[in-house]
């Protein structure tokens, strides 16, 4: 009994991780990213009274559609197979709300927009980008944006773009014999 519950307290710590889902491939359940995500997006736009519409909601739901980062011109072509109307300013308005409160960050070096794991508080993200299947996990380290803060306010640096971007391979890709 003691053993599961170890085991279990175990497999709890390490989901817990931030972005440990990004790396859970088939294993994990994604429809619950998604959902937690949306649950989350609603949350805050509520207690913010920032008007979550049904198009800002779609275009997030979107973004978390899998854990590799989604560019605008992916983005637009899937929401005009639902909605005639979608135009580029639409979704790009709808990525600068998604930016603008903190529920996605945007990945300069692919040109691209991810779900945010941890959307309540306003962050610099750090990801680990896998360079085979394109998954980002969102590393939610304090002790790196101290390090970084620190070194740029020793240099006299007025940080205004902190966003850390690290490339290689998931753990599922260095397994696979293609990557
Ligand atoms: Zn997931
Ligand atoms: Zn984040
Ligand atoms: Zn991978």
């Amino acid at each position: 009994m003691n053993h599961v519950n170890r085991m279990t307290s175990r497999a709890m710590a390490s989901a817990k991780k931030p972005g440990a889902a990004a790396f859970g491939g088939a294993a994990h359940d994604h429809g619950a990213c998604i959902a937690d995500a949306l649950m989350a997006a609603e949350t805050i736009c509520r207690e913010r009274g920032a008007r979550l519409t049904k198009l800002r909601r779609r275009v997030l739901e979107l973004i978390w559609s899998s854990h590799a980062p989604v560019g605008a011109y992916v983005l637009l072509r899937r929401l005009s197979q639902e909605h005639e109307s979608a135009a580029p300013p639409t979704v790009y308005r709808a990525l600068d709300f998604l930016l603008e409160q903190g529920l996605i960050h945007r990945i300069e070096s692919l040109n691209a927009f991810v779900g945010c794991v941890e959307p309540s508080e306003a962050h610099a993200g750090q990801f680990l980008i896998c360079r085979h299947c394109g998954a980002a996990a969102e590393m939610r380290d304090r002790r790196v944006n101290k390090a970084i803060g620190r070194t740029a306010s020793d240099l006299g640096f007025t940080l205004e773009e902190a966003t850390v971007e690290l490339r290689g391979l998931c753990p599922a890709c260095q397994a696979s014999d293609d990557a």
